[in-house]
Formats: C-alpha cells, structure tokens, sequence
C-alpha cells in the first residue's frame, strides 16, 4: 500500500546569511515547490557577540533575511537560533525542532554540497540523521565527496525520491540538482568592499539595507 505524504513536513535551511542572497533563496524556493511543501524556513545562525565581525551583528543579519522574504509567502525566517542563549549548534536546533514538533513530523535540514563536505566536522553530526532528513543541494564548483566517513553515511542513508523524505521523520539523504547559482556571501562582501555593486546577486531590498546601514564596506 502506498505510504500516505505527510502534509506538513517542516523544511528549513540554516546558514549565516551573512548576506542572504539570491543562491539561498532560489534554492529554498525551487525546493519548496519540487518538494510540494507549504514553506521553507530560513534560519540564522547566531555569532556569538565576541566573535561578531565589525559591521555587521546577529540582528541585521536576521533583518536582512526578514526582509529577503516579506514578501514571498513560500519562505519564511525562523529567528530560533539568534534568539536562543545557547551557541548555534546544528544538533541544538534539532532537538529543539524535534520537541516542538513532535516524533512522527517530517523534519528536512537543507544545506549546499560544500556545507556537505564537512558535515563530518560539525558538533555530534552523527545525531543529525536520526532527528531530520538531509536535503543536499549541488553547489557549482563542489562535488559530492569522498572521505571514507562521509562516503559510508551518503551510501548507508541515500534516498532517491522526494517522496521517501516526505513519508518519515528522519533518517535520509537526498541530493537534488537545481537551477546552478555560482553566488557566494564571500564573493558578495568582497564586491561590497571593493566599492563595487552587487546588485541583482541579492534582493534590491537587502542591497538598500546594506547601503542604508553602511554593512561589509566600511570597518569603523
Ligand atoms: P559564505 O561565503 O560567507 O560562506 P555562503 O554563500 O556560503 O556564505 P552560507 O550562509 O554559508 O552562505 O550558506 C548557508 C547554506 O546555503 C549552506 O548550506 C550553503 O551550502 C548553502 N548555499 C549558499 N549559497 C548557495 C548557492 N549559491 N547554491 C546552493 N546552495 C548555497
Ligand atoms: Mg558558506
């Protein structure tokens, strides 16, 4: 018998955003609509104050995704982790999502091949893949990779339809090739730096943002 799509699957995509721009949102928005899900959540990674570079806190990066998304109802941001007093930790915000949500709600963590790549270096990442499923999106310039560790979990876990992420809580890896976007936050903070323009990498409304508050060109 056919396994019946749970309706609500909490999807969401975390990352610094430092700043948000076009290769984040479309690839959240291709997903929400290859996935069939209501929305896709955004979520900002805290830095810790200490940490923070100069130009640039927590809350403006959340303000600049809030207003990346205002007015697309497909994504939204989820400000869990920058309000949180605990570190932004992958594995925090999981259980975090889990206790809320419940055990049976599909939960997908979204995240590019390069933050694939290393996931064998974040906090306790062998919990992950019993709180969410991993949705891995190719990222021009980065293959699937070959570490031993990180080749055994993608070969253990791999899933090869949208449906076998939407029909269970946890426990899956998908890869998933969209539209190839070659924009970094990297490459976007240097244009910035350089006096040049970034338009039309992000949203003209983060890009009005960054001139307004005077964010990554000038280090006072
Ligand atoms: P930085 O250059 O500062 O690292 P970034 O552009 O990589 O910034 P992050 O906030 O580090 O952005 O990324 C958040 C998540 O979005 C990560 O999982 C990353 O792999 C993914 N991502 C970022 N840019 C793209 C893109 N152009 N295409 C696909 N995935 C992306
Ligand atoms: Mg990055």
């Amino acid at each position: 018998m056919p396994k019946v799509i749970n309706d609500n699957p909490f999807v969401f995509m975390g990352g610094t955003f430092d700043p948000i721009h076009n290769g984040h949102l479309r690839t959240a928005l291709e997903l929400q609509q290859w996935l069939g899900v209501d929305q896709i959540a955004l979520i900002p990674a805290k830095t810790p104050v200490h940490r923070e570079a100069p130009g640039r806190s927590s809350e403006q990066r959340l303000e600049m995704v809030r207003l990346a998304v205002a007015d697309e109802p497909a994504l939204r941001v989820d400000d869990r982790e920058i309000c949180s007093d605990q570190p932004s930790y992958s594995l925090l915000t999981l259980q975090s999502l889990r206790q809320e949500l419940g055990d049976e709600r599909p939960i997908c963590m979204i995240m590019g091949m390069d933050a694939y790549q290393t996931l064998p270096s974040w906090h306790e990442w062998e919990k992950f893949i019993d709180l969410c499923h991993l949705i891995v999106v190719h990222r021009p310039g980065y293959q699937l990779p070959d570490g031993d560790q990180i080749s055994d979990f993608t070969q253990q876990h791999r899933v090869v339809t949208p449906q076998d992420v939407l029909t269970k809580p946890a426990g899956s890896v998908l890869f998933h090739e969209l539209t190839p976007l070659a924009i970094s936050a990297t490459q976007i903070r240097q244009t910035i730096e350089q006096g040049l323009s970034p338009r039309y990498l992000l949203p003209d409304q983060v890009w009005r943002y960054i001139q307004a508050n005077r964010l990554y060109s000038q280090v006072s």
